[in-house]
């Protein structure tokens, strides 16, 4: 498993266009030492040829131009960026989704609510589906391993999987008022256990410091809620739990009886 940290900066990135305060005003006069930062984003890719954007964050076009292993390949004309996992439907999870409009088939992986949330309230993200195949969705279960990438060969035990775990935040204030009440709150905010072979990878880009599950990811007791950071960015090498063998992913979600009204 590869990782790459495309941006490092909360929300507005760093200097924030509208922020006078003594750090952004420094960086802009050259009087702080620093560097520009964009927003938090990471890409993983389980493979050679394949990468997962983990959110898409509003800098991400800049974010993929700066990173060579995402450019698009030469002799398959299409980019390896094949997937996302969104952790919430927080804007700066999501404006990112709408740079890789340009007819490129995606698959989106998220919790059942974001999903709604995106499709049926929002139809600028509608632009996904003129794609062909248009973006496909596909529901995260929560506290499930859930697989994401088959082995590279016969008998190779490199499968992708991920762990969705709620972190218990809230919905975005955007959400209209009837859909959010017929969303289970442990849907709002997710963090995700990627896993291959004995790597592990936990990432949550914004711990809402109400829900513990995921204190259960944690390797080392100085990063336990009180003295850690509020975000979690880790990987852990582990023998002790070996995957298990691959499986297809299942066709949908137990609670997605609304699909068929959906589609
Ligand atoms: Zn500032």
């Amino acid at each position: 498993m590869k990782i790459k940290v495309l941006g490092s900066a909360a929300g507005g990135g760093f200097p924030q266009w509208n922020c006078a305060c003594p750090n952004c005003s420094g960086l802009r006069s050259s009087t702080l030492k620093g560097r520009p930062r964009t927003q938090a984003q990471v890409a993983v890719s389980p493979s050679q040829s394949s990468w997962f954007l983990l959110n898409a964050s509003p800098d991400l076009r800049q974010q993929i131009l700066a990173t060579p292993e995402l450019a698009p390949s030469p002799s398959t004309s299409g980019s390896p960026v094949s997937s996302i996992l969104l952790t919430s439907a927080d804007v700066d999870c999501v404006m990112g989704l709408l740079h890789l409009r340009e007819f490129q088939p995606l698959h989106i992986y998220s919790t059942l609510s974001v999903r709604r949330i995106l499709t049926e309230e929002n139809s600028l993200f509608r632009v996904l589906a003129r794609s062909n195949p248009p973006a496909r969705w596909d529901s995260l279960p929560l506290d499930r391993l859930f697989p994401l990438a088959p082995p590279s060969g016969p008998g190779k035990k490199d499968g992708f999987f991920c762990t969705a775990v709620s972190l218990m935040g809230s919905f975005p204030d955007y959400v209209g008022e009837s859909l959010r009440r017929s969303l289970p709150p442990e849907e709002a905010v997710i963090g995700l256990q990627l896993l291959q072979k004995e790597k592990r990878l936990f990432y949550a880009p914004s711990l809402p410091g109400v829900g513990e599950d995921w204190q259960r990811f944690q390797t080392r007791p100085q990063d336990r809620a009180g003295n850690g950071p509020r975000s979690a960015l880790w990987q852990q090498r582990s023998s002790s739990t070996p995957l298990p063998p691959w499986k297809n992913p299942p066709h949908a979600h137990p609670s997605e009886q609304y699909e068929s009204g959906l589609k």
